[in-house]
């Protein structure tokens, strides 16, 4: 009996187990058909197709799937999870799939990622996006200093794009919200 609940535990604890658990779909459902790949709109783009995805996780290579760049490029547009026959929930896996690797900090060398946190920043800290704080942080992070500079200066010349953060006067409330999602995947 003791065994088994270590096993149990043990099982819990494992990366693969708490992405399903998190997704809340089976990986065992996949039978390879490849209709979620075939009806993604940004698999052209992706380094691993969403049926790749699945296939390196039925196969154990938990790792290979969290450093993929094609978690970061899907949209989240739930075409795979609508088209799949088995029921796989393949978008809501992608998401557990990013959470996993922030969790991990296996985001340091992937630009779509920081682009993506840095975001995220933005609207914690004001309470909605600041284009211009996204492109810094993200350009800092990514050692790209100069990237986007002669779109940006004429942008932020003619008023399209602010160089100062607008803020929302109810900030508190969005914080809350973001901390609350922190302590829900336990940073
Ligand atoms: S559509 Fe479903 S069963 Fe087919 S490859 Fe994708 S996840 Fe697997
Ligand atoms: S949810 Fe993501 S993986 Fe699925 S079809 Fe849309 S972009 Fe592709």
């Amino acid at each position: 009996m003791g065994k088994v609940l270590t096993s149990a535990i043990k099982a819990k604890e494992r990366p693969i187990s708490r992405i399903e658990a998190e997704a809340g779909t089976d990986i065992k459902q996949c039978y390879q058909c490849g209709k979620c790949s075939a009806g993604c709109p940004v698999a052209f783009a992706m380094d691993y197709t969403p049926r790749q995805i699945i296939r390196l996780l039925q196969m154990g290579m938990t790792d290979e799937a969290l450093n993929a760049e094609s978690i970061w490029i899907c949209a989240t547009c739930e075409t795979c999870s609508a088209r799949c026959p088995r029921g796989v929930d393949i978008a809501s896996l992608m998401d557990a799939l990013r959470r996993e690797a922030l969790r991990q900090g296996k985001i340091t060398d992937k630009k779509i990622a920081v682009f993506n946190r840095a975001f995220l920043n933005g609207v914690k800290n004001f309470g909605r996006s600041y284009e211009a704080g996204v492109l810094l942080q993200h350009n800092l992070l990514t050692r790209q200093f100069f990237k986007d500079a002669e779109l940006g200066l004429p942008m932020m010349r003619k008023g399209k794009v602010s160089l100062f953060p607008e803020k929302i006067k109810a900030r508190n409330e969005i914080k809350k919200i973001f901390e609350r999602a922190e302590r829900m995947r336990g940073e």
